[in-house]
């Protein structure tokens, strides 16, 4: 008999932000590997066209419309998920944005913005996810942060702020949830192609300084993901916790 120890069947994985870019390609894999995938973000055309593919694929899937920075809508979101599904076994805690401005012109409410999404709404779906995973005894959160959270970059005060706040929160739910046989990690990606970084790899110049600063010469594409999320939602990574795992083509061990 073959067994495989990043099998997901039976698992209940939610994907905020799981509509395009990363936490769509995420959903996929995570589908792929046997878990049925909730996706969650505010654009329901957009969510359900997602949601098709997937089903397309045989991925058992669907969608629900919450906005992470909205607590009431997120607290709905996990009890729908619990009530349709009995569980929520994997989090990935995924929607985010960026707003890139030098310091001196980035206005209070972009800061306002990136904070609110990228962290705010990090804490809020964890916190919610935590206590339906508390109480099973089980969980898989994984966080989804950037190089920016770990190394300076110029124009992204807020971004690179709620990243390496994200890589704190990981830390510490680790700590607290561990005894409840809940994982907490980060992925922290480096460039890789989506909706959200279409335009800004456009730039022929800034795209060669990009992959200039990784060891591998190359940007990332969303696979490149596939196998570090099956493997932090896993029980592959039974023994892993608070961790930060770059994936960058080595752009933070330079
Ligand atoms: P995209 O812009 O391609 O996708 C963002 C997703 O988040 C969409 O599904 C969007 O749907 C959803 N979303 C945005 N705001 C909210 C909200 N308030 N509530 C619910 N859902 C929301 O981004 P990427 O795929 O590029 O990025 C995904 C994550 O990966 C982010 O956290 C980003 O910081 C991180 N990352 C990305 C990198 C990259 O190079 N692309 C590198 C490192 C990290 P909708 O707008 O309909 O709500």
């Amino acid at each position: 008999m073959k067994i495989s120890i990043f099998d997901l069947s039976g698992k209940v994985a939610l994907v905020t932000g799981g509509s395009k870019g990363i936490g769509f390609g995420m959903a996929r894999s995570l589908g792929r590997h046997g878990a049925q995938v909730v996706i969650a973000s505010r654009g329901a055309d957009a969510g359900k066209a997602a949601v098709e593919k997937l089903n397309g694929e045989g991925i058992k899937a669907f969608y629900v419309a919450a906005d992470v920075t909205n607590k009431e809508e997120v607290d709905d979101l996990v009890e729908t998920i619990v009530n349709r599904c009995g569980s929520l076994d994997i989090l990935v805690n995924n929607a985010g944005m960026n707003i890139r401005k030098p310091l001196v012109e980035v206005e209070e409410s972009d800061w306002d913005q990136v904070l609110s999404v990228n962290l705010k709404g990090i804490f809020l779906v964890g916190q919610a996810a935590a206590k339906q995973m508390m109480k099973q005894k089980y969980g898989k959160i994984i966080n989804i942060s950037s190089i920016f959270g770990s190394v300076g970059m110029a124009f992204q005060t807020s971004y690179a702020a709620s990243k390496g706040g994200i890589n704190q929160l990981t830390r510490v739910w680790a700590d607290e949830l561990a005894p409840y046989n809940i994982t907490v990690n980060a992925i922290a990606p480096g460039y890789i192609r989506t909706p959200m970084t279409a335009g800004w790899l456009d730039d022929a110049e800034r795209y060669q300084n990009i992959v200039n600063a990784t060891m591998q010469k190359r940007v990332g594409e969303l696979s490149d993901l596939d196998g570090p999320v099956v493997f932090l939602a896993s029980d592959a990574s039974a023994y892993v916790t608070g961790q930060i795992l770059h994936v960058d083509g080595g752009w933070t061990a330079k």
